[in-house]
Formats: C-alpha cells, sequence, structure tokens
C-alpha cells in the first residue's frame, strides 16, 4: 500500500479531502451535501461525482445489518412487534446516514485516486 492509499483510505474513514485528507468533504457534520472546495488545500470538489453507488452499496449492506438484527432479536428475544418499529426506526436512519456518508466519501476517494470520469467516445 502506497502512501497515496493510505491518504485516499484515510479520507474515505474521515470524510475528508481526497486530495490533503484534511479539509473537510461535506458541507456539514449532518448533510450529505458536498463542500464546494478544500478549505485546507483548495481542492474543488465540482468534479466529484459519486452517482448512485453509495446508496446501491448502502441498501445492499443495511439490508443486511438490519434485517439480520431483526431476525436476530426476533429469534433470540421474541419481543412484541412494538419493540422492533420502536427499535429499528431509528437504528436504520441513523446507520443510512452513516453509511451513505462513508461510501460516498470512500467513492469520491477512489474516483480521485483513479481519475476516473465519464466515459468519452475518443473520434479522431
Ligand atoms: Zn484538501
Amino acid at each position: 500500500m502506497t502512501e497515496r492509499d493510505t491518504i485516499v483510505l484515510r479520507a474515505a474513514l474521515k470524510c475528508a479531502c481526497p486530495r490533503c485528507g484534511e479539509g473537510p468533504l461535506f458541507a456539514g457534520p449532518l448533510t450529505l451535501t458536498l463542500a464546494p472546495r478544500c478549505t485546507r488545500c483548495g481542492l474543488d470538489y465540482a468534479f466529484m461525482e459519486s452517482g448512485d453507488g453509495p446508496a446501491v452499496f448502502g441498501i445492499l449492506i443495511l439490508g443486511f445489518l438490519v434485517l439480520g438484527g431483526a431476525l436476530l432479536v426476533e429469534f433470540k428475544l421474541g419481543p412484541p412487534v412494538w419493540v422492533h418499529v420502536l427499535l429499528w426506526g431509528p437504528v436504520t436512519f441513523t446507520l443510512a446516514f452513516l453509511v451513505l456518508r462513508l461510501l460516498k466519501a470512500a467513492l469520491i476517494a477512489l474516483q480521485f485516486r483513479n481519475a476516473a470520469g465519464e466515459g468519452r467516445l475518443d473520434r479522431e
């Protein structure tokens, strides 16, 4: 693993700028909106587009975690239905937000690391 890979991994885990790994990637702590640019190194975030990737991966991961947790609680403890509603609603919402932030930061860091962009036809 190179130093650049380490910066990308750290940036994804910290939700930070993929170039310097220090500046915040998101506009605030409770949003999924990107900041306009890095406050540390000045990298313009306008080129970054993660598309539907975080949502797709998030659905798969959250489905496994929440459904597995609900089935485990049901078969081990057998609580009434209202316990499931009160428990899994907030847990799902909170996990979805955290997982989407982490996945969006990871996909943007990988996009930056691999210089990925839209596909273009080479017609010359
Ligand atoms: Zn930066």
